[in-house]
């Protein structure tokens, strides 16, 4: 039994397995799934994980993980368009968007959706934090301009990122329900 993670994000992939590895082996599997149109994490990450168990007919379960970067002094701005924020104007621009603004607090949250036979699953997890211009090498993403107690994202190794961060709050709550289960 494994548990496939439907992603093309390699740092994604690399966080769950840091958290789940002694819980169960998790395996990377591209399917592209149609990601909704929707302001909620939680519609799109439920909708992506139903779909592809659904499409691969395989017993394992899969889970599927949407997150967004929401400024405060934006409205939330980039939230759930956050991956397309990053293809489009990129990380070192939204940065300068937010430098111009007095409040640089900011949140991530992750949506982890767990789906198998019996039904489908949510977990949520945030952290708030402050933008700041770019540091650090390690993560990926917007990790080099999100600080949390003077550390950016990218500044922490994975395990240091994973005890503060949105997707290991919703990794912890998902493991927690997941051991509960097969108990
Ligand atoms: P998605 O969940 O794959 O749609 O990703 C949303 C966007 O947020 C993408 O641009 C990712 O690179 C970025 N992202 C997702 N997780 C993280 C993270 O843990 N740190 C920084 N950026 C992230």
């Amino acid at each position: 039994m494994a548990i496939r993670f439907v992603t093309s994000n390699e740092g994604k992939v690399r966080e769950a397995r840091e958290y789940l590895a002694d819980i169960e082996p998790v395996e990377q599997v591209q399917y592209d799934y149609t990601e909704i149109q929707s302001d909620s994490l939680e519609e799109i990450a439920t909708h992506g994980a139903r779909e592809t168990f659904d499409a691969l007919e395989d017993d394992d379960p899969v889970i599927v993980d949407d997150t967004g970067l929401f400024v405060d002094a934006l409205g939330g701005f980039p939230g759930p368009y956050s991956a397309y924020v990053e293809d489009t104007v990129g990380v070192d621009r939204l940065w300068r968007l937010a430098s111009e603004e007095e409040d640089k607090r900011a949140r991530f949250t992750t949506v982890l959706a767990y789906a198998d036979e019996t039904g489908t699953e949510t977990f949520t997890g945030s952290v708030a934090g402050t933008l700041v211009a770019p540091r650090g090498e390690g993560g990926f993403g917007y990790d080099p301009i999100f600080e949390y107690n003077g550390q950016t994202l990218a500044e922490m190794d994975t395990e240091e990122k994973n005890a503060i961060s949105h997707r290991g709050r919703a990794l912890a709550a998902f493991a927690e329900w997941y051991a509960d289960r097969e108990a």
